[in-house]
């Protein structure tokens, strides 16, 4: 292995010996010399770690100048791009997490192209509060007495627990001392907020008794957190929030539940297990409630906090606040997503929720539009066909639902799945899908209306190019 390695490191080609054999190519033509070199430098760096790793690497001029060319070969001058999101995990955050709607894109649109009054009282001229355009709505859905919404998620419960328990202590399960992908980790985050975690129970099973136990002088906050992306199953037990509301009151300590994903409807008549809502969490009177906008609620990327007024005021006062802000798009966007749930249209209106409780039957047809807008040629040699299979929530959210889809199913004869999966994933638009079992799967539950026909297009492409 490593004499295979020194010698793709030695035969791999510098930066100049690339830029040179690229001169002329017309697809480059109009690319600014330092994007080209930039590129090229990435494509050689790239290979060169690959082999130092002792992964498969290239040293081939022309397969290296090949990769080089399909990176502008998109036409597209932008990095953040479109793509087809066929894997069937509806919030992939990976992908961007929720979409928005059409209401909530062009109140974006509106606020971003004029002034607002994002800090301006109509009323009295005076200076407004950029959070007064969504608290409102936001204690009307939840029932909470106020509200404040940051950038994110992480966002807010950080706030939240430099806020109430900075210097102090904050007790949490041991079964719920949870990592969520992207470097957010519950003791980390309370670290960094200044608190101490006190643990308690066990991974699998922890009592109320656990709790009233561990309070003492010290103890600032009782914090409960969603297991959002596992599930412990089996010989388990945890405290319900009013059961942690109980015990908080009788000590007088505040309880603060991180819902993550935090949903604003039931989605149990759509065949989902029960998950308590935002209201349910509420009504259970835990103090401060926090969950994402970009999750199920399927809103913008932002952190929403709900919960007791004196308890919201505090933590709006702090000055990390201001650090951690939301910006006027993102409220324009979450005051249109909110606004439909509150018009009762927003498992229409809102795609987060619209992809999620879609019958299998309207997936399977969409699915079946695409398959047969394929000519038969292209059929063949890609063996595509029809299957039902099983997709995922994903966000973080409802961990263990597997959503009842349909796919494409990509046999392809000349070739196998992976390469074709590179060749669509490199395509225009990129189109994500997921390998099972040796086939391609393109999950239709996240296929839009307007995807087919880019994506039927970028099909031909990828079969056109495959061997006999
Ligand atoms: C997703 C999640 C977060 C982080 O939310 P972001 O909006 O992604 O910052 C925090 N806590 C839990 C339990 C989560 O599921």
């Amino acid at each position: 292995m490593t004499v295979e390695r020194d010698a793709t490191l030695r035969a791999l080609p510098s930066v100049d010996q690339l830029l040179r054999t690229l001169v002329g190519r017309p697809e480059l033509s109009g690319i600014p010399r330092a994007r080209l070199t930039e590129t090229v430098r990435e494509v050689v760096g790239g290979e060169r770690r690959r082999a130092r790793e002792g992964r498969a690497a290239t040293a081939d001029a022309a397969v290296l100048a090949s990769r080089v060319v399909e990176h502008f070969s998109s036409g597209s001058p932008f990095s953040l791009r479109p793509v087809v999101n066929a894997t069937g995990v509806v919030l992939h955050t990976n992908l961007g997490r929720a979409l928005l709607g059409p209401e909530a894109v062009a109140r974006l649109a509106a606020v971003a192209t004029a002034y607002s009054n994002l800090e301006l009282d109509l009323a009295t001229k005076e200076r407004g509060s950029r959070y007064s355009h969504v608290a409102p709505v936001l204690t009307r859905l939840t029932g909470a007495e106020a509200a404040l919404v940051v950038n994110n998620n992480a966002a807010a419960v950080l706030l939240a627990l430099e806020t109430l328990a900075r210097g102090k202590e904050v007790i949490v399960s041991r079964g719920e001392l949870i990592e969520i992908g992207g470097e957010f980790r519950i003791p980390d985050i309370l670290a960094r907020s200044g608190a101490r975690l006190r643990e308690v129970g066990t991974t699998n099973r922890t009592h109320p008794r656990d709790y009233a136990n561990a309070i003492g002088p010290e103890t600032a906050l009782l914090l409960k957190v969603h297991t959002s992306n596992y599930r412990v199953v089996g010989f388990t037990a945890d405290v319900s929030s009013r059961q942690l509301v109980e015990i908080g009151r009788e000590r007088s300590i505040p309880v603060m539940e991180d819902l993550g994903s935090g949903s604003l409807v039931d989605l149990r008549p759509f065949g989902f297990p029960y998950e308590p809502t935002v209201p349910e969490v509420v009504t259970s009177g835990v103090d401060l409630v926090s969950f994402s906008g970009d999750k199920l609620l399927g809103g913008p990327q932002a952190g929403i906090l709900v919960g007791r007024r004196d308890i919201v005021a505090r933590v709006q006062r702090n000055p990390l606040n201001r650090v951690l802000r939301i910006d006027k798009l993102t409220l324009a966007a979450l005051e249109a997503t909110l606004l439909a749930y509150e018009s009762g249209d927003a498992l229409a209106t809102v795609p987060t929720l619209a992809r999620l409780t879609e019958a299998l039957e309207a997936v399977t047809a969409r699915a079946r539009r695409a398959l047969a807008r394929l000519d038969p040629v292209t059929r063949r040699r890609l063996a595509a066909g029809i299957v039902k299979t099983s997709g995922q929530v994903g966000g973080g959210a409802l961990p263990v639902v597997e959503l009842p889809t349909a796919a494409i199913a990509i046999g392809a004869t000349g070739s196998d799945a992976r390469s074709l999966d590179a060749a669509l994933r490199n395509g225009v638009p990129p189109v994500i899908g997921r390998i099972a079992d040796d086939r391609l799967l393109l999950d239709f539950r996240t296929v839009l209306p307007a995807d087919i026909l880019p994506l039927t297009q970028a099909l031909k492409a990828a079969a056109a190019r495959l061997p006999e």
